[in-house]
């Protein structure tokens, strides 16, 4: 055997070396670390601490208060364990002196804990009060002091505490930043752009008072230097695909010739708003470019997206070239085939399905029905779902690619989904309003169009909440729409993929529901429902033969009965608000007034005032906003998270002028990248 080669591979940056090089991290240590997703240096340097503690003074015992949350210093006096119930349960309690007054603090069933104090020592106590008399903390978080050279690390500043995980002490592991910071902080590298933002601290110094703060202004500074950094990574990335696409890719003329469309728009039955003209123009003028179109349509729902679409696709197939329709679920993918069926066939375009339950696609070769086709006969609109194209797309000739309901799929996917093609222009569609902040991560790499304006004659959907024990009336309500000739939507919590119980629970509420609303007849559709039933029930409910639909929220998107003008949706507090407008769009489709009643289990005075804004505002762009503040960034997105960036500083709600410099500021740096070395630490 020839020995090894002699490593080509450069050392790495000290930053970047393993944890369990540095003294006192054994292999024990090192596996809590990779816990907490924390293997290098580097790692271990940005592991940010949850809470920071003013240790510069500490409150009287004797000012505690019940329900305030406080640090305290003093003396154990007392100390013991106590067990009962045969010796299974176990209380252990000392009681802390600081000259003011003594402090109860108590572990229940933790009876290890009496290891780590004894008579005497000196602690500090974090908690909040459950009793005042006699004073008393449960389950407190306790640092013992030892006295020694440490002391400037725990004591008498501000100080870190840090997420732990089983076995990690939060003092070792507070004397272990330390020591790393003092020996690496001049090893962290800077970024050449701070020249041009020196509003901003440097990396190391950011990084030390993460920390160590100073004073407690110096941990947002931190945060946000940081976080910018965060951003302007992110940035990069997105703004260099960008780059790359338009340097290597070559994308096929899909501007058409207008004599479909032509024909279309006469037959559609209705004209186009100003904001549907406007996001065409700017369609074709992408279609006609030498780069393939990378395109974000926005628009409320109902606001007329799949109109731009199917014009978008006679652009491409005017043409010559063939175009995908991509939906998120088979139940829109069904409706669309059959609107596009509606609309193309006449035009002698050949209209695809493709989902799971369609799978040899089912191509009927109908043929069209005036004989004279306007195409070239092999022009073809295939339509299905992410998951079937993903798996194995192979239209050839593919000129555009057009995503319905994108937002639940992350940036990686839509790469992912172009990469199938060779560089088809892409127009991405979504009714979530994206807040800027998100618009400019997820969709950084995209053109953004917003379709800002309803058809006329919408009227607004009226929203109510209300509380369980007014159901009796709600159905009564429902019962009187009915018999005027309406629909109706009734939305339960998903049973998709959760247990058995759930399914059970639907069922019986459809029982209930029949009961209640006899004689009207109702469907159930939700995810395990099989598809052709679920087919069989959208084509009875469209027909009206069906007047209510019990559905889980698989009908959130893109489904369109204008006759359907009530929607009730039953445990709203488990939607998020962003997704409560999606299925509230559902209705509100046709002339007639409708009505939104949601039915909620308002248990404190935030969740109600989440749910009024829904009844307040029927702006998508506020909900967003809203839901974007009050549930974070997953509950807008929805529950698939792949392809989103994580973030450990950077917070979408709070950072919109970061992101608009990281933006900046990482233009310049590619613009000026020959020049200025990218430096981006590690992370
Ligand atoms: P979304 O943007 O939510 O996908 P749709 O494309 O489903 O909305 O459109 C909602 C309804 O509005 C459909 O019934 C559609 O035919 C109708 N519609 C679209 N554009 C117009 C328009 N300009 N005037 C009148 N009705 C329109
Ligand atoms: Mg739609």
């Amino acid at each position: 055997m020839s020995p090894p080669a002699p490593s080509k591979v450069p050392p790495p940056a000290p930053l970047d070396r393993p944890l369990r090089e540095r003294p006192g991290v054994g292999t024990e240590r090192a596996a809590q670390f990779a816990r907490l997703g924390v293997h290098t240096i580097g790692d271990l340097l940005l592991h940010r601490p949850h809470r920071y503690e003013d240790r510069r003074r500490f409150a009287p015992i004797a000012e505690l208060r019940l329900g305030e949350p406080a640090t305290v210093r003093g003396q154990i006096v007392a100390l013991g364990i106590k067990r009962y119930r045969g010796g299974n349960k176990s209380v252990f309690e000392f009681i802390l002196d600081d000259g003011t007054a003594r402090l109860h603090c108590r572990w229940w069933n933790l009876p290890f804990m009496q290891n780590y104090f004894a008579q005497g020592d000196d602690v500090l106590v974090y908690g909040t009060p459950n009793s005042i008399k006699p004073r008393t903390i449960d389950h407190a978080e306790t640092e013992v002091i030892v006295n020694g050279e440490e002391n400037s690390v725990h004591l008498n500043r501000i100080v870190p505490i840090y997420p732990l995980t089983e076995g990690l002490p939060q003092r070792w592991l507070r004397s272990l930043i330390w020591r790393t910071l003092a020996e690496f902080e001049g090893k962290i590298p800077e970024s050449c752009w701070l020249l041009d933002a020196k509003e901003f601290l440097p990396r190391a110094r950011a990084i030390r008072l993460l920390h160590f703060p100073d004073e407690q202004s110096d941990i947002e500074a931190a945060r946000q230097r940081l976080a910018l950094d965060e951003f302007i990574e992110l940035q990069i990335a997105i703004q260099t695909r960008r780059k790359n696409l338009q340097k290597h890719a070559q994308a096929r003329p899909c501007a058409g010739d207008n004599r479909l469309i032509k024909t279309f728009l006469a037959a559609l039955g209705f004209k186009l708003t100003d904001a549907q003209t406007k996001v065409l123009r700017e369609i074709r003028h992408d279609l006609g470019a030498p780069t393939p179109m990378r395109r974000l349509l926005q628009g409320d729902v109902g606001s007329g997206k799949t109109v731009v679409a199917a014009a978008s696709a006679l652009m491409a197939l005017e043409s010559g070239c063939n175009v995908a329709l991509m939906a998120p679920t088979e139940i829109l993918a069904q409706q669309h085939a059959l609107t596009f069926r509606k609309w193309f066939e006449p035009l002698g375009i050949k209209v695809e399905l493709r989902t799971g339950s369609h799978k040899e696609m089912r191509d009927e070769r109908r043929e069209t029905r005036n004989e004279q086709r306007l195409v070239d006969p092999s022009s073809t609109l295939c339509i299905g779902t992410h998951a079937l194209i993903e798996a194995g797309f192979d239209l050839e000739n593919l000129g555009l690619v057009v995503i319905d309901e994108q937002h639940k799929f992350g940036v990686v996917q839509r790469e992912q989904l172009v990469r199938k093609g060779r560089y088809p222009h892409l127009l991405v569609m979504t009714a979530t309003p994206i807040p800027r902040t998100l618009g400019l991560t997820l969709y950084g790499d995209l053109d953004i169009s917003v379709i800002d304006q309803l058809p006329a004659g919408r009227v607004p959907i009226k929203t109510f909440l209300r509380a369980a024990d007014k159901l009796p009336k709600v159905w009564a309500f429902i019962r009187q729409k009915l018999e005027q000739g309406q629909q109706a939507y009734v939305v339960y919590p998903r049973v998709d993929d959760s247990g058995i119980g759930d399914l059970k629970a639907v069922n019986r509420e459809f029982e209930k529901l029949q009961r209640e609303l006899a004689p009207h007849r109702i469907a159930l559709v939700h995810g395990r429902v099989k598809a052709d039933e679920r087919e069989r029930v959208m084509k009875d409910f469209r027909a009206g033969a069906v007047k209510v639909l019990l559905a889980t929220s698989v009908i959130e998107v893109g489904v369109d009965v204008p006759n359907a003008t009530v929607m009730l949706i039953e445990n709203a507090e488990r939607f998020g608000l962003a997704q409560l407008h999606q299925l509230r769009g559902r209705i509100g489709r046709g002339a007639q007034e409708s009505y939104c009643i949601l039915v909620a289990d308002i248990k404190t005075p935030a969740a109600r005032e989440r749910l009024e804004v829904l009844v307040d505002t029927t702006d998508g762009f506020e909900i967003a906003e809203a839901d974007l503040r009050l549930r974070g960034v997953g509950e807008l997105l929805g529950r698939d998270q792949s392809g989103q960036p994580a973030f450990r500083f950077g917070d979408f709600a709070v950072d919109r002028w970061l992101i608009e410099r990281a933006r900046a500021l990482a233009g310049e740096l590619l613009a000026s990248a020959s020049t200025c070395k990218k430096r981006l630490a590690p992370n």
